[in-house]
């Protein structure tokens, strides 16, 4: 089966559909020319495709749409799955965000984004942990109109090579919804640094790494929204981003549907065709159903925010859409890792499964134990982090 052929599971919008198989075609050749380049241009490149350029409000299909339709293209072409995260990582979880929940002010500074020359980072975890925003240590002072800003952020995609950041820090003390506040600034300023950098079993393409804040002077202009806003800031980011950063995976999901099915379909087995088995056929569409499940949930999730529903109000559901698709994405796999023998561990065989990737995803937007509580106390329950 070609991936042609899955255009049978692919039943959206027919625009949408265009959309996803014109963007496709577009990538092919250049997924093919950057498949050794380094990150920066591989990234370049896609930006050079359109891939980080948000399209109006009011375009039609919506904004979000568009932007999941052409990272889905691009995983259809074989771009490789890390970069395809680091790009839903920033159009999500900051592009969008930025432009069109935090105000006119805090998009401009970084709008040229779009065109690639520029990169973001969102840096919230610190070494000490990442569940629990309130146990971090970064601080920024009021000085004067500006702050001062000391601490580290640790585990942050892209922080090797971002040229701005936007910063979660402690402006208060103790655990008041109101001590944290969020800041957008460029990595150049006197007093950052990049600390380490960390190697990755997960979606290794993309760097993640260390930003160390040492006196760091902001102007009061780098503050996001208001002084202690930090969570509200974050709510709104987070929210975007587990709404449909999962989007990443569409395209390496459906290759890897792909894959299985033809593989299962052609392999000698037992005097017969390995696909005629009932047990074998069964888990094939156990991943359509997965892929399935999954893609009518992202496009959901990016209608209702093409329709204009403020991503904050969308929490819940977008908990349950990461939740939800993450772990589908990880059963996928391990249904394409059993039909696959043990040429799924072997790196140079075509059928090698990448497991780190997929299981990276119930980690990062939140982990997914720690969403499922954050879905049951809206339900009513008396449950606390
Ligand atoms: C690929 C990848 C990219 C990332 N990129 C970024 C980035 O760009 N920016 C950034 O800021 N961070 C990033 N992170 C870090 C990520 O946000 C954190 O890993 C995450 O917040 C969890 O923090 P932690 O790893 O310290 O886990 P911990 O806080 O130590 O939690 C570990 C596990 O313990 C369990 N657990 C802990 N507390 C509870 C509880 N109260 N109830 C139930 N279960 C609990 C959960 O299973 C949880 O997964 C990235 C992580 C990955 C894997």
């Amino acid at each position: 089966m070609s991936v042609a052929a899955l255009a049978a599971l692919r039943t959206g919008a027919p625009a949408t559909e265009r959309l996803v198989d014109t963007c496709r075609d577009l990538a092919v050749p250049v997924v093919e020319r950057i498949a050794d380049e380094d990150f920066s241009t591989q990234w370049q490149a896609m930006a050079d495709l359109g891939v980080l350029r948000l399209a109006a409000p009011d375009a039609e299909p919506g904004p979000v749409t568009r932007s999941l339709a052409m990272i889905e293209g691009i995983g259809l072409a074989g771009a490789d799955p890390g970069l395809c995260y680091a790009l839903a990582s920033q159009i999500f979880g900051m592009q969008f965000p930025l432009r069109d929940s935090l105000g006119a002010d805090a998009w401009r500074p970084v709008a040229d984004v779009q065109r690639g020359g520029m990169l973001l980072c969102h840096a919230l975890t610190e070494r000490g942990g990442g569940s629990d925003p309130f146990s971090m240590r970064t601080r920024a002072r009021r000085e004067g109109d500006g702050f001062v800003l000391d601490g580290a952020k640790t585990f942050i995609t892209a922080a090797p090579v971002a040229d701005w950041a936007i910063v979660f820090a402690r402006t208060a003390e103790g655990r008041s919804p109101f001590a944290l506040s969020a800041f957008l600034f460029p990595l150049d300023l006197p007093g950052v640094r990049r600390g380490e950098t960390f190697t990755k079993t997960a979606l290794p393409t993309v760097p993640m790494g260390e930003l160390l804040f040492e006196d760091v002077r902001l102007p009061g202009s780098a503050l996001l929204g208001e002084e202690g806003s930090g969570l509200a800031v974050m709510a709104s980011t987070t929210a975007w981003e587990r709404s449909v950063i999962l989007g990443y995976a569409l395209g390496p999901m459906q290759r890897l549907l792909a894959r299985t099915a033809d593989w299962a379909a052609d392999r000698e087995h037992f005097g017969r065709r390995m696909g005629a088995s009932h047990q074998v056929a069964a888990r094939i569409s156990d991943m359509a159903m997965a892929l399935h499940r999954s893609r009518v949930q992202l496009y959901a999730m990016a209608a209702r925010l093409d329709a204009g529903v403020p991503a904050r109000q969308l929490a819940t559901e977008a908990a349950l859409t990461k939740i939800s698709v993450s772990e589908d994405y990880v059963r996928m796999t391990e249904q394409a890792a059993a039909l696959s023998g043990v040429r799924a561990f072997l790196p140079g065989f075509d059928l090698v499964t990448d497991l780190a990737g997929p299981m990276a995803a119930l980690t990062y937007a939140g982990p997914n134990d720690l969403l499922r509580v954050g879905v049951a106390r809206q339900l009513g329950l008396p449950v606390e982090n």
